[in-house]
C-alpha cells in the first residue's frame, strides 16, 4: 500500500470510512514525518502532537459510531490532519504571526475558518511558519528563521505562507491553511509545486485572522490537487456575522469527480494577458505556462488575448495601500495588550521599546511607509491616488471578464530563488509579487498549480484568475488540467534531509 503520508485526501477519507486506517494511525504517520523532516525544513513553528492525537481518537470514535449506524451524520473531514498558518487563531495554541511581539500570545478562540473546519472533523497538527505578520514573499522575514524549499533546501519556499506550502509539498500535512494578501498562497504554492486557492475577497471570514491589509486579506488553502481543496473551501466559505465584508453569495454545489477529462473545458474562454509575459521573466517559466495554456486548449478551452493595461501600476499601488492598512492594524501591538512587554516607567516608553525591540525590520519599514502615505499633506498624493488607481485595476478585470471566463498567467517571474538572494534589497523582493498583486487589488479569486519544472528541478506554477465568486470555474479548470497531467503528483526526494 502507498505510504500513508502519500495518500490523497480522497484516499485518506475512503480508508477512514472503510475502517482500513484510523485517524490515530494517519495522524501518527504525519507526526513521524514531521519529526523526521521538520528540523531540515522548518515548516512548522509550533507542534501540538498530544492534542492532535486526542482529536484523532475522538474522530475515530465518531467514525466507529457512524460505521455501526451509517444513518448518523459524519462530518465531511472527520479524522483528516490539517496544518494552519501561524496568523490564524487556533484556540489554546500559541499564535506568533512569525513575530517576537506575539511570542507568548495564546488565543482563547478559533478563527471562523478554523472553527468551521474543526466542526467538519479535522485534526490540527500545529502552526506553520510565515513571514512576520505575513509581510514578505519568502518566509525569510520570520523572526524564527526561514522555511526551506523541499525541492532544494537552499531555496525559499515562497511566502508568506511558505511553511504551509512546504508542509504540503513534503507530506508533513495533507492539506494546510494559508492567507493571501498580495500572493501569499499562490506564490508559495507555485514555488513548492502544490495547488493553492486564493478565494474571492469576502468569500471566507477574516475573523480570527490577525489583520495585515484588511481590504486584501483572504484565507486560502493548500493541497496537492485542486480536487482536494474543494471540500476545505466549501466548508470555510460563507457569510459570518463576525466579518461584515463576507458576502452572502450562494455557493454552487459543484462536484469535480463528475468531470470527463476528454473535452471537459469545451466552451470555456481563457484570456491570456500580454502584460504578464514581460521582459525579465525566466524563460522556462514562460515556456511552462504557455505549454499549460496549450494543454487547456486541447481540453476544449478557447484561448483569447486580453489586455490588463494597468498591471504595471499594481506594484506601487499595493505597496502604498497595504502598508497604510498595516500601519493602522499593527498599532494594537503596543506591549500592553498582547505578548511580551519591554518594561519602562512611562507608557510611551513601553510602546517605543516594545515595538522597537520586538518588530522585525520589514514590519517597521511597512509601518513607516504606511504612516507616511497616510500623513496629512501626503494623504492625497499617495494613499488617495493609489486608491484611484486601484479602481482602474479593478476595471481592467471587469472589462477583461466581459470577453473571457478566466485569465491564465504565470504566478511569479521566476521559480524559487535562493535563501538570501534578495538580501537587504526590499524593492527587488517586492518585484517578485508583480503577477499576484493585481488579483488582490481587484479582490478576484485565483488558483495556482504546478505545470512543470525548471532545469534545476524547481517547480513552475501557473495561475488562473476568475471573476468575483467564480471559484468553481477555477477549480474545474485546474482539475481538468490535473486529470491529463501528473506534475501535481511529483514529490521531492527528501531522503537526504532527515
Ligand atoms: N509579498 C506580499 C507582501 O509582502 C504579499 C504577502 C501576502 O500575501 N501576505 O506584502
Amino acid at each position: 500500500m502507498t505510504e500513508i503520508v502519500n495518500l490523497s485526501l480522497g484516499e485518506l477519507l475512503a480508508n477512514l470510512h472503510a475502517g482500513d486506517l484510523s485517524s490515530r494511525e494517519i495522524t501518527q504517520a504525519y507526526l513521524d514525518q514531521i519529526d523526521r523532516l521538520n528540523p531540515a525544513l522548518h515548516a512548522f513553528l509550533t507542534l501540538t502532537p498530544e492534542a492532535a492525537l486526542s482529536q484523532a481518537d475522538e474522530a475515530d470514535q465518531r467514525i466507529n459510531t457512524w460505521r455501526s449506524d451509517p444513518g448518523e451524520d459524519l462530518p465531511p473531514l472527520t479524522g483528516v490532519p490539517l496544518a494552519v498558518k501561524d496568523v490564524l487563531c487556533v484556540k489554546d495554541i500559541r499564535c506568533t504571526c512569525g513575530s517576537r511581539i506575539l511570542e507568548n500570545f495564546v488565543p482563547p478562540f478559533d478563527a471562523t475558518a478554523v472553527a468551521r473546519l474543526r466542526e467538519a472533523g479535522v485534526v490540527i497538527l500545529g502552526k506553520t511558519n510565515t513571514d512576520e505578520f505575513a509581510m514578505g514573499s519568502s518566509t525569510e522575514n520570520s523572526a524564527y528563521g526561514p522555511t526551506h524549499n523541499p525541492w532544494n533546501l537552499d531555496h525559499v519556499p515562497g511566502g508568506s505562507s511558505g511553511g504551509s506550502a512546504a508542509a504540503v509539498a513534503a507530506s508533513l500535512a495533507p492539506v494546510a491553511l494559508g492567507t493571501d494578501t498580495g500572493g501569499s498562497v499562490r506564490q508559495p504554492a507555485s514555488f513548492c509545486g502544490v495547488t493553492g486557492i486564493k478565494p474571492t475577497y469576502g468569500r471566507i471570514s477574516r475573523y480570527g485572522l490577525v489583520a495585515y491589509g484588511s481590504s486584501f486579506d483572504v484565507v486560502g488553502a493548500f493541497g496537492r490537487s485542486a480536487a482536494e481543496l474543494v471540500p476545505l473551501f466549501k466548508i470555510m466559505a460563507g457569510p459570518d456575522p463576525q466579518d461584515a465584508t463576507t458576502g452572502d453569495v450562494p455557493l454552487p454545489d459543484f462536484n469535480l469527480t463528475l468531470i470527463d477529462p476528454g473535452d471537459s473545458l469545451t466552451g470555456l474562454r481563457i484570456g491570456v494577458p500580454d502584460e504578464y509575459f514581460i521582459e525579465g521573466i525566466q524563460g522556462e517559466v514562460e515556456e511552462g505556462v504557455r505549454r499549460a495554456i496549450e494543454e487547456l486548449e486541447t481540453l476544449g478551452a478557447q484561448i483569447k488575448p486580453v489586455s490588463l493595461p494597468y498591471t504595471e501600476q499594481a506594484l506601487p499601488v499595493y505597496y502604498l495601500i497595504a502598508p497604510a492598512e498595516a500601519s493602522a492594524n499593527l498599532a494594537r501591538f503596543d506591549g500592553i495588550r498582547y505578548g511580551p512587554r519591554v518594561p519602562a516607567d512611562e507608557m510611551w516608553d513601553i510602546f517605543r521599546h516594545t515595538r522597537g525591540d520586538k518588530f522585525g525590520s520589514e514590519v517597521k519599514r511597512r509601518i513607516m511607509l504606511g504612516t507616511y502615505a497616510l500623513s496629512a499633506g501626503y494623504y492625497d498624493a499617495y494613499y488617495g491616488q493609489a486608491q484611484k488607481v486601484r479602481t482602474l485595476i479593478k476595471r481592467d478585470f471587469e472589462r477583461a471578464f466581459e470577453g473571457v471566463d478566466l485569465i491564465a498567467a504565470p504566478v511569479a517571474p521566476s521559480t524559487a530563488f535562493r535563501i538570501g538572494e534578495h538580501g537587504d534589497d526590499p524593492l527587488s523582493m517586492y518585484l517578485e509579487d508583480i503577477f499576484t498583486l493585481p488579483a488582490n487589488l481587484a479582490g478576484v479569486p485565483g488558483i495556482a498549480f504546478p505545470v512543470g519544472f525548471d532545469q534545476k528541478g524547481l517547480p513552475i506554477g501557473m495561475q488562473l484568475m476568475g471573476p468575483h465568486f467564480q471559484e468553481e470555474q477555477l477549480f474545474l479548470a485546474a482539475h481538468a488540467y490535473q486529470l491529463i497531467t501528473d506534475w501535481h503528483t511529483r514529490r521531492p526526494d527528501l531522503n537526504g534531509a532527515s
